[in-house]
């Protein structure tokens, strides 16, 4: 969501997490946001400053966000380079098929063998959970929706 960009010297939001539902006169806004964010805020001068925010990306962190992920550099199979990229993620749930597409992982320049971090594990199991009730014979769902 882009902030507005008002004419004269009024500096503006640019990308913002969220909704900026609010625009208050000295530049401050408000935001609704509806995301993980990871927020870095600093005291000094008597204020709180905000350092930066941002939506940590899901491949690179876990235990809810909370650890970076330790991510292998290098293939367990054939040493070849891991690097961060989207898969499309297929099981078989009792004859029930399931593909959740654009999931983000790491995948060896080499050989194709993919790793996913915890939080992303636990990300398709929820996806899955929630497919449970309402599976057809194919479920084609994306991940981020
Ligand atoms: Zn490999």
């Amino acid at each position: 969501m882009q902030g507005r960009n008002n004419r004269g010297d009024k500096p503006h939001f640019g990308k913002v997490p969220g909704e900026i539902i609010k625009d208050y006169s000295y530049p401050s806004c408000l935001i609704l946001g509806m995301t993980i964010l990871h927020v870095v805020v600093g005291i000094g001068e008597r204020k709180l400053w905000l350092i930066t925010a941002y939506e940590p990306n899901p491949g690179q962190w876990e235990d809810g966000f909370k650890k970076r992920a330790v991510i292998m550099d290098k293939c367990f199979f054939c040493k070849g380079n891991m690097v961060e990229d989207t898969t499309n993620y297929m099981a078989d749930l009792d004859g029930h098929f399931i593909i959740i597409r654009n999931v983000p992982c790491h995948k060896c320049t080499q050989c194709g063998e993919v790793s996913y971090s915890g939080e992303v594990v636990v990300r398709i199991e929820k996806i899955i959970e929630k497919l449970k009730g309402v599976l057809t014979e194919v479920a084609i769902v994306e991940y981020a929706a």
